[in-house]
C-alpha cells in the first residue's frame, strides 16, 4: 500500500480548449466537497497557465502530460521542468505510451525526464505497461521491470518520490481493462522492484490506468497495491470523474 490517501489523476491528452476546460474545471471543483483522495489534472502545456489561475488553492492539483530530459537550451518545443514549476505544477506524467509509441522515448530518456521533474520539485508519474504482443508471450512482468529498472537506476535514492503508473497498453483507450487480479498481480511485481531499490517503497504510490471508469474503479482501487488511478477518457467528463474521486474516497 502507497503512501496513505488515493492519488486520482487525469489525462485529458491532446483535449480541450480555453472555452471548453474553464466549465470542466469550475464543474469538477464544484463537486470535490465530499472528495477525500488526492487529486490532479494533467492538462495540455497551453493551458497551466489556466489551469493554475482556475485551481489556485483548490483541492485539485495541476499537472503536466510530459516535461523534457534536458534542463535548458536549444531544444525547440520542449518545456522544461522549470517552466513548469513556474505555473504551479505538482505532477509531469513522463513516460506515457503514447509518448513511448508516437515520439520514440526510450526508457533511458524516461529515466532523465523523471530526474529533470524530481530536480525541480515535481512528482513524475512515471508510466509503464506492456503491450497486447507482450502479455501473450508472458513477458508482461519482464517489461514492465525493464522501465522501471531504467528509472530506478538514473534516480537512486529519490526513488521514493516519485508515483508509479501501471498501464497496460492493450487497455489504454480501449474499453479493455485489466482484471482487478492482473492489475493487483503487477503492480505486486512493480512494488517489490521499489522495496530492493529503497527502504520508503511504503510512500510510492503506484496507479492503475487503461480504461478505468466509474464502474470498475471500485473493485480496481480495493486492490491491495492500486493506490490510485490514471484516468485519460472517463477524465474529461467531469460527472464521471467526480464519481471516480468518489469511488477513492470510501
Ligand atoms: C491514459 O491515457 O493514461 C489512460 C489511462 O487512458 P484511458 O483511461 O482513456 O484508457
Amino acid at each position: 500500500m502507497g503512501m496513505s490517501g488515493k492519488l486520482m489523476v487525469g489525462n485529458w491528452k491532446m483535449n480541450g480548449s480555453l472555452a471548453a476546460n474553464a466549465p470542466l474545471l469550475s464543474d469538477i471543483l464544484n463537486g470535490m466537497g465530499d472528495v477525500n483522495c488526492r487529486a490532479a489534472v494533467c492538462v495540455p502545456a497551453p493551458y497551466l497557465a489556466q489551469a493554475q489561475n482556475l485551481l489556485a488553492g483548490s483541492a485539485l492539483d495541476v499537472g503536466a502530460q510530459d516535461v523534457s530530459a534536458h534542463e535548458s537550451g536549444a531544444y525547440t518545443g520542449d518545456v522544461s521542468a522549470a517552466m513548469l514549476r513556474d505555473f504551479a505544477v505538482r505532477f509531469a506524467i513522463v513516460g506515457h505510451s503514447e509518448r513511448r509509441q508516437y515520439h520514440g522515448e526510450t526508457d533511458a530518456v524516461v529515466a532523465h525526464k523523471a530526474q529533470r521533474a524530481l530536480a525541480a520539485g515535481i512528482t513524475p508519474i512515471v508510466c509503464v505497461g506492456e503491450s497486447l504482443a507482450e502479455r501473450e508471450a508472458g513477458q508482461t512482468e519482464a517489461v514492465v521491470k525493464r522501465q522501471l529498472a531504467a528509472v530506478i537506476h538514473t534516480n537512486g535514492h529519490c526513488i521514493s518520490e516519485i508515483v508509479v503508473a501501471y498501464e497496460p497498453v492493450w487497455a489504454i483507450g480501449t474499453g479493455l481493462t485489466a482484471t482487478p487480479e492482473q492489475a493487483q498481480g503487477v503492480h505486486a511485481v512493480l512494488r517489490a522492484q521499489l522495496q530492493a531499490a529503497t527502504a520508503h517503497a511504503d510512500r510510492v504510490s503506484i496507479l492503475y490506468g487503461g480504461s478505468m471508469n466509474a464502474a470498475n474503479a471500485v473493485v480496481l482501487l480495493a486492490q491491495p497495491d492500486v493506490d490510485g488511478g490514471l484516468i485519460g477518457g472517463a477524465s474529461l467528463k467531469a460527472s464521471d470523474f467526480l464519481s471516480m474521486l468518489k469511488a477513492a474516497s470510501r
